[in-house]
């Protein structure tokens, strides 16, 4: 097991890729920037008309007593709604068809994209149909797409515009290219974003995928494409920035008046933007209602983030009714874009399909465990295991042994499953998803040493262990992919806090996790971790302490709908 090193210090850290990842493909793409602990985050002085975002209004902005206490009363309410995940993630019959209710269009070849028709038969549970409303604007969204999709004449038109530098009055067209940053959960969350960010301002979502994504996902919008041609015509050089400090980002257009109240009207508006929306949140100001009328204004917006970000577009007023009527259930906004957006390629489907079928199938109860660790809350293998294993015995995931096998931890009085049913089908698959062989291994030994109580048949696999990230192969983006939709499958998850690789495949699942708690400091945390109060993925990077000038929100309801997540004191999720 490797481990990193570097020191968490007393500042607020934020998720550090693994420092020996390399990029194994080098090409037009620039490499992916790395994650550094960050000081403290200073956004917009304060002092003006309105504090916008939630966190300093409702949780955050409270002295650290207030909000522990806050945080206490909040941590009892979600043990007391989470009782198991079974109680609120159903097997509804809802979505259970090969469209999933309606979320999907109907329309895609069904031998190009296995995946489309056949995740349905995978998923456990099926707890948020799409509402009719989201379904209808799905479909008019699609119906856009068509008309406005790369090799359509208002494309032709649209890039006509952007080589001209300005922005037009009235287009058909307007975009949002996402552009990719990050290892691959980062970047669906971010893509969830942008598309919801689409959907809500009615423009076309366009994704500008490497040579390393581009064998994962199929096209999410039957007859028609959702890539971004980037070849030697495209109008923008240099289109992925190397860094999160961008020339031409909203905040630095505004600040030299390029665009915004105080820009020369004779210049016009420039043709894009780019939004720098990564974990630096260098772009704050994109979550105020006003800055959203001038970005109205611009064509093309290049969104370069590695955050989900649903949340905080939820805290703009001009955003929140229609977020409201798309999704009553604030719990189901990742789960059903995430189910509607994400189709593995046919490769990746064998992969998955293959791999489930082999090992995973006949077992009566899945439950996937995905361990990551980031190097600012790096802890020995032996205290990681021992953390997995208590955390276990907290929220009974794990089937208890009858004795020892696994350290110290495996001592005790354990409670014993009372699924027994004494004929031999009361069998346990874990999954564990890592990218070294370590916990797969102690695990493995833990069910080979011992019985588990009760009789319990189990078994351990593990499809990979790559030993370190490789975001620049497609090879590996395929393995990881795969991982990430086994995890899906299971009915119950352990994942690793502030990893966005757990989170998609929590919302995927539609399972809310158990969550690790991060080791601050290499200190092995108490509790060891907790149950998620939704399967939301947690914004690891709200813009906290941003000053809008624009229409109030509804503070009520936004208190009722955001909480601090499980793994992260100043981040935010959805919860209903
Ligand atoms: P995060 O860094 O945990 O938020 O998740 P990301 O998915 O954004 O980046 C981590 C990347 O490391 C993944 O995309 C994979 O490339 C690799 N990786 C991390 N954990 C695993 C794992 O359990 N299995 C596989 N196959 N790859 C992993």
């Amino acid at each position: 097991m490797r481990m990193s090193g570097g020191a968490a210090g007393s500042f607020v850290p934020k998720p550090v890729e693994d420092p020996e990842a390399v990029p194994v493909v080098e090409a037009p793409w620039p490499v992916r920037e790395k994650k550094v602990c960050m000081c403290h985050r200073a956004f917009l002085a304060a002092g003006s008309l309105m504090t916008l975002l939630l966190l300093a209004c409702f949780v955050l902005g409270r002295d650290s007593a207030s909000s522990v206490a806050w945080l206490q009363i909040d941590v009892a309410k979600l043990t007391g709604m989470n009782n198991g995940t079974a109680g609120l993630t159903t097997n509804a019959p809802h979505g259970r068809d090969d469209l999933l209710g309606g979320l999907l269009p109907a329309g895609m070849d069904r031998r190009s994209c296995r995946s489309w028709y056949e995740s349905w038969r995978y998923y456990k549970y099926f707890p948020y149909a799409a509402s009719p409303y989201l379904q209808r604007k799905l479909r008019a969204y699609e119906a856009r797409h068509r008309r406005c999709a790369p090799g359509t004449p208002l494309y032709a038109k649209s890039l006509e515009q952007l080589r001209s530098g300005r922005s037009a009055d009235g287009m058909e067209c307007t975009y949002v290219v996402w552009l990719p940053f990050d290892g691959l959960g980062n970047r669906m969350l971010s893509m969830v974003s942008g598309f919801l960010y689409a959907l809500l301002t009615e423009r076309i979502f366009l994704a500008a995928l490497p040579p390393d994504s581009a064998d994962l996902f199929c096209e999410p919008f039957p007859g028609t494409t959702w890539r971004l041609p980037v070849d030697h015509d495209f109008p923008i050089k240099d289109l992925v920035p190397q860094g999160q400090h961008i020339d031409k980002s909203y905040t630095r257009l505004l600040d030299a008046k390029v665009v915004g109240p105080d820009a020369n009207a004779t210049a016009g508006v420039p043709a894009y933007v780019y939004l720098s929306m990564g974990w630096q949140l260098k772009d704050p100001l994109f979550f105020c209602g006003e800055h959203q009328l001038v970005l109205a204004k611009v064509n093309w917006l290049l969104l370069y983030s590695d955050l989900y970000f649903a949340q905080s577009l939820y805290a703009v007023a001009e955003f929140q009714d229609e977020l409201r009527r798309l999704f009553p259930a604030k719990e189901s906004v990742s789960h059903l874009l995430s189910r509607y957006l994400f189709h593995p390629t046919n490769p990746v489907w064998s992969l998955t399909t293959r791999y489930y079928r082999t090992y995973l199938a006949s077992a009566k109860r899945r439950i996937g465990v995905q361990i990551r660790m980031f190097s600012y809350g790096s802890i020995p293998a032996d205290d990681m295991y021992a953390q997995i294993l208590s955390c276990s015995r907290q929220e009974h995931i794990l089937p208890e042994t009858d004795g020892g096998g696994g350290g110290a931890s495996d001592n005790g009085v354990l409670a014993t499953r009372s699924d027994d049913n004494g004929d031999g089908s009361n069998s346990t698959a874990i999954l564990v998803a890592s990218l070294y062989a370590d916990y797969y291994e102690r695990l493995r030994s833990r069910y080979y040493e011992h019985a588990a109580k009760g009789g319990e048949t189990v078994a351990v696999f593990q499809p990979s262990h790559e030993e370190r990230q490789a975001t620049d192969n497609l090879a590996h983006n395929q393995r990881a992919l795969a991982e990430i939709y086994l995890l899906s499958f299971s009915e119950e998850l352990l994942i690793s806090g502030r990893s966005t690789f757990g989170y998609v495949s929590s919302n995927l699942a539609g399972v809310r996790p158990t969550i690790l708690l991060t080791a601050y400091g290499h200190k092995v945390p108490e509790p060891p971790c907790r149950r998620a109060v939704s399967m939301e993925p947690c914004n690891l990077t709200p813009p906290l302490g941003v000053e809008c000038r624009g229409k109030p929100v509804d503070k009520e309801d936004l208190a009722r709908h955001l909480r601090v997540c499980e793994d992260s004191n100043d981040s935010v999720k959805f919860f209903d």
